[in-house]
């Protein structure tokens, strides 16, 4: 049987489909790329903002066209699935099966169903230790891995749906993630990204390693070069794993600290846990212990109550901080959410024009760090071939920079010593040095 999958949404969503790919493959399903020669769609979907569901049920029409057609089985997965449950089938009642984030582990047995004629659907919980541990395959060739080590969430932020689709927080046994990813190193694996939403509250109330100590564990993994994880919440974030950044050889110089908000009021409102000075101070603890630690964050404009005096907090707050990176948003209310009952609503016109003052900032911060970098000696991991030129390479530093540069194919896979000769908007140039001492930015 062929199938297509399509995906909408964060890194756990991506990891989420490597897990389907794996059990498919090995039930000896292959992969096409093209909907219209798969006997199986899957769409894995997303609901954190009211635009991805919009186009995900625009997706579904079409993909409603295509079944009428070809007879193709059409499967959902993720959060839109575990949102709407079994009132799914009244939007879209031409569906085969749907599953939940706990229930992907059931992917093989929902499409044995479906070609049965026998609609499949659960939402069930019970299941998260299978989904949880279901260990994704890579192909020989994978140099940097996802690893979950928890799943859920259990700081209902006002705003955010991720804790009603995704349930409560749930970690995994140190020891397993442990064994895959020295499992991953054998394969070659140089580069970890450790997954969970809120990675600092791992193993919270249980027996087993902390996060500071699993992270010390997995440094000490032979053959791994690098890791990194996400995402931290600010509340959460404590002297051991600061200590860690100083420490840990292999823990990447970046963390990705979303702030949400500048003002106190809001970040109240959003249910956050700490305010704008607080969340600044962290930052300089962290930067004291490794001073050149890139910082990116996540932000969101016009939350109800939120009145011009509470956006200049957020202005002035990014202009201080000046992040590597931001993404941000307009506020989306979202199903079950106390945000999305409280007063105060901000017009769409007023937080899109928010959103675009914040987003022309931050790209010329964005710009001026990169240019910072100029004539400065960093590490790379070459990931491969560039897109915009073939006798480039293409890779990371520490920091999570972009870098482009001119040296062999042979070097892919390889810790590159380059020298950065251009900063652009949103990426570096660099030309490979051979001097040992690297500036690690
Ligand atoms: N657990 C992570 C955290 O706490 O930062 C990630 C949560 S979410 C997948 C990623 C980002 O989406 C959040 O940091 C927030 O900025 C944004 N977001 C979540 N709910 C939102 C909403 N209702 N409207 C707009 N943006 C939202
Ligand atoms: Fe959502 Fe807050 Fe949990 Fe992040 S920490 S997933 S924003 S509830």
């Amino acid at each position: 049987m062929k199938y297509y999958i399509e995906n909408f949404g964060c890194q756990m969503n991506e990891h989420d489909v490597e897990k389907v790919n794996t059990l498919l493959h090995i039930a000896g399903f292959e992969q096409v790329r093209d909907a219209k020669g798969a006997d199986v769609v899957i769409v894995n979907t997303c609901c954190i903002r009211e635009k991805a569901e919009q186009k995900f049920y625009s997706l579904m029409g079409r993909l409603q066209g295509l079944k009428r057609k070809r007879g193709t089985l059409l499967g959902i997965t993720g959060c839109i699935a575990q949102l709407e449950k079994e009132a799914i089938l009244e939007k879209l009642p031409f569906i085969d099966f749907s599953l939940g984030p706990s229930s992907i582990h059931q992917v093989r047995e929902a499409i044995a169903s479906a070609s049965r004629k026998t609609r499949f659907l659960d939402f069930s919980d019970n299941g998260c230790k299978a989904s949880l541990y279901v260990r994704p395959q890579r192909g020989k060739e994978a140099i940097k891995a996802f690893v979950t080590i928890m799943k859920g969430c259990d700081n209902y932020c006002s705003y955010c749906i991720v804790p009603y689709v995704r349930g409560r927080e749930k970690s995994r046994d140190s020891a397993d993630i442990l064994d895959e990813i020295r499992y991953l190193a054998g394969e070659g694996v140089k580069e970890v990204t450790l997954l969970g939403q809120n990675v600092n509250s791992y193993n919270r109330g249980r027996e087993d390693l902390s996060f500071p100590e699993l992270l010390s564990k997995v440094n000490d993994v032979d053959g791994l070069e690098r890791i990194r994880f996400v995402t931290s919440h600010p509340r959460d974030l404590s002297r051991e794993l600061i200590d860690c950044f100083g420490n840990l050889a292999k823990l990447c110089e970046h963390i990705h600290l979303p702030f949400q908000s500048g003002s106190d009021k809001v970040l109240k409102a959003m249910n956050r846990g700490y305010t704008a000075a607080e969340y600044v101070e962290k930052l300089d603890r962290l930067k004291n212990g490794c001073n050149n630690i890139a910082v990116t964050a996540d932000c969101i404009v016009g939350f109800p109550g939120e009145d011009e005096k509470d956006f200049e907090a957020t202005v002035e707050l990014v202009k201080k901080v000046r992040f590597d990176g931001m993404f941000s948003f307009c506020f989306s209310p979202r199903k079950h959410t106390r945000a999305s009952t409280l007063p105060g609503a901000v017009s769409k016109e007023v937080a899109l024009r928010r959103l675009q003052e914040l987003q022309a900032l931050q790209k010329a911060i964005t710009r001026e760090r990169l240019k910072e970098l100029e004539g400065k000696k960093v590490e790379v991991l070459a990931e491969g071939v560039s897109k915009n030129s073939e006798e480039e390479l293409t890779g990371r530093t520490r920091t999570n920079k972009i870098v482009n540069f001119k040296a062999p194919r042979t070097l892919v896979r390889e810790l590159v010593e380059v020298e950065i000769v251009k900063g652009f908007a949103n990426s570096l140039r660099g030309a490979q040095v051979t001097r040992e001492e690297v500036d690690n930015v």
